[in-house]
This record gives structure tokens, sequence and C-alpha cells, in this order.
């Protein structure tokens, strides 16, 4: 188990910066996810931690020790790819066992050994098989199985589960899960997938254009996010524009132009008269009814569209501004509104999350 270290990681590709001043700590026995869109510089991230790329500025340490120059058989990380990269002419066996051979791992040992991770992803009944006789699910239980065996101080993971029907992923985000924590080994993946990394992850670094956006919890990360990026890409949310009129305490009040919204800051230091966007999720907002019309929080608007999901229903609501917002009911054992009624919706300060409005300066500066 050990913690890696990305100090100031720059990696350009001809005229494209891949990564730009990325620092990151991840902690020994952590399930550390690199999470963003297409792009975004994470594949690159991990091929730098595994030593197939070579970054232009910055260091990358194991428990402290530099191996940013070390070459990739011999930092003990274990990859797993999207397109599990087994040998087609190994059986399973032999293919599990390869990464003991290299390393000249005595017969009786290796026969122990691959027997013990083969178990792990429960694969020990396949040893016999060739790669094209296995579902994809199987194969990437070998490609895991393989990882593991040498007993990687890191296992690096490229998109392991998107060659997967939605079922088996699920199946196998449970079965990583129980697999870390048994082993305790420090693990990095790479994911576009939010849902993946809120599931999985101890910790998720959000990226955007080569650059960290925030690093956190999932929990923390969907409920606070820092910046509008993140808010975005992490789940749905509603977006409202204004200017702060009242900034003394943790809970501040925006003018906006569907009423005054009173929320918590995303940061310390946001002033009066500062532009901001009030942001919250969909299931933060619910319906009003047969309550003061007047009051904190509550905005008017009329009804666009319903959509019935089974376990929530969507309903998107057009405030007096023109404003579209998305609002969701959990357990829908009847329809709350038409399409076309005039509605109230409410949401409490401590759901709606006031970010700096810097998407327009953010994007220039990149
Ligand atoms: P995806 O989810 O699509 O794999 P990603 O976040 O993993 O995206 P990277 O593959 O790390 O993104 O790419 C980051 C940037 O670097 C992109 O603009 C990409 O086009 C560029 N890039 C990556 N590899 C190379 C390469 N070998 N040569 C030139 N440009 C590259």
């Amino acid at each position: 188990m050990v913690s890696v270290t990305i100090d100031n990681i720059t990696k350009r590709f001809d005229n494209v910066v891949a990564l730009e001043r990325v620092s990151l700590e991840v902690r020994k026995g952590e399930f550390f996810f690199l999470l963003g869109p297409s792009g975004c510089g994470k594949t690159t991230l991990l091929r730098i931690l595994a030593g197939f790329y070579q970054p232009e500025g910055g260091r990358i340490l194991f428990d402290g020790r530099d191996v940013t120059d070390v070459p990739p058989h011999k930092r003990n990380t274990g990859m797993v790819f999207q397109n599990y990269a087994l040998w087609p002419h190994m059986t399973v066996w032999k293919n599990v066992e390869y990464g003991l051979s290299m390393r000249n791992v005595a017969p009786e040992e290796r026969r122990h050994r691959v027997t013990q991770a083969l178990e792990m992803v429960k694969m020990e009944g396949y040893v016999e098989r060739s790669p094209n006789q296995l579902s994809g699910g199987q194969q990437q239980r070998v490609a895991l199985a393989r990882a593991l065996v040498i007993e990687p101080d890191v296992v690096l993971m490229d998109e392991p589960l998107s060659n997967l029907d939605a079922r088996l992923r699920l199946e196998m985000r449970q079965q990583l899960q129980e697999l870390h924590q048994k082993l305790g080994v420090t693990m990095i993946y790479v994911t576009h997938d939010q849902r993946e990394a809120l599931a999985m992850g101890d910790r998720i670094a959000v990226m955007q254009m080569g650059r960290v956006a925030q690093v956190d919890h999932p929990r923390a990360l969907y409920a606070r996010p820092n910046n509008r990026f993140v808010a975005d890409f992490i789940g749905e949310i509603n977006l409202i524009g204004g200017e702060v009129t009242v900034a003394d305490g943790e809970i501040l009040s925006v003018s906006t132009s569907v009423g005054e919204i009173r929320g918590q800051a995303s940061e310390d230091g946001l002033q009066k008269g500062d532009r901001v966007l009030c942001s919250m999720r969909p299931e933060a907002l619910d319906f009003l009814r047969g309550e003061p019309s007047e009051g904190e929080n509550v905005v008017s608007g009329q009804v666009r569209q319903v959509i019935y999901l089974g376990e929530v229903e969507q309903y998107i609501v057009e405030l007096v501004d023109g404003t579209q917002v998305k609002m969701v009911e959990y357990d829908p054992m009847e329809q709350q509104a038409k399409v076309g009624d005039e509605v109230r919706l409410r949401f409490r300060p401590r759901r709606v999350v006031i970010l700096p409005d810097e998407g327009r300066a953010r994007a220039e500066a990149i």
C-alpha cells in the first residue's frame, strides 16, 4: 500500500497542453477517481503514473520516492484497460501467470498466487479457456486478476467497465469495491462516468481541460461543488444568476430576476455586489401548496413538461423570467402537476450553493 503524489505535472503533445500543473495527493489504500469529460487529460495522467509517458514538468512520488524517471516495468503498478488487453493466444491461467513468470517467481509460488488471484475475481473455474471464449465481464475479471497477481503497490484502471453492458457494470462495481476493501490496495481509476465515481470512490478529482477543478469525497462534491463546471458535471443542476445583496454570515442573499434567493456560499470571500450563480439540485426543489405565497426561496412558474420514469417523476418548470428549472419527485404515487399549471416552488437555503459567476472569465482565460 503506497501513497501517490502528483506534483505539478505538465504534459504537452505538440501544441496541445494535456495537463497543466496538476497536483494531487492520493492516500495509502485509497480508491481514488480521476473524473472528467473526454479530452480533459485523465488518461494522460494515468499513463504518466504508469510510466508510459514522461511529463515535461513535475514529479511523481510513490510513498515519497521519486519515480518520475523509473520505467514502467519497475514501478510495480498493475494496469487494467478498457479493452481488457488479454493475450488471445494464451489461456486464462497463462494470462494471469505471465507477470509472475516475467518476474522469475518460483513455480510453486506462481501456482499459489495465480489460484488466489483467480479466486479473488471468481474466475477459478475458467483456467483453460482462451479469452475469446469468455464474455466481456469475464475477460475484465481476468484482466483484473492479472493486474492483482503481481501484488502491485498501485492499481491503475482506465475506464475498465465501459465496454460492459449496464447490468454487468453494476455487478462489477460492487465486486471492485469489495475487492478494494478486502485488499486495501491503492487504486486510481479513470472514468467519465460520474455515477461510477460517486458509487465507488473514496475521493474524486474532477478534471477540466488539463486542470483539477475540485477534489473531494463524493458526497461533498455533489452537495458542495465549488464551481459551475463541477456542479454541472456531477449530477444535474439548476442555475439562477444574480447579485449578492447581503453577505454577513454563512447564508448569503442574492437578488435574481425571479426574486430573492438565499443560500450557502461555495467559498469564503463572496461579497455584496458580486455576480453569482445560485445552484440547486432538482431534488432540492419542492412544490409549495396552500401556504403563504411570498417568502424566502419561493419562485413561481409554469409547468412545461412532465416525465414519468417509474421511481421518479421529472418536471420542467419555466420561471417568470423564462429560466427553465428541473425538479424531481421520488416515489411519485400521483402526478403533482400537469403541463400548463401555474406552480410555486420552494427550496431550503441549505440546499442552495452560491457559486461565483466566473464561467465566462474562466473559459476565456483557458
Ligand atoms: P477520453 O475520456 O476521451 O479518453 P481523456 O480525458 O482521457 O479523454 P486524454 O486522452 O488524456 O483525455 O487527452 C488529453 C488531451 O491530450 C486531448 O486533447 C488529446 O487530444 C491530447 N492527446 C492525448 N494523447 C495524445 C497523443 N498521443 N498525441 C497528441 N495528442 C494527444
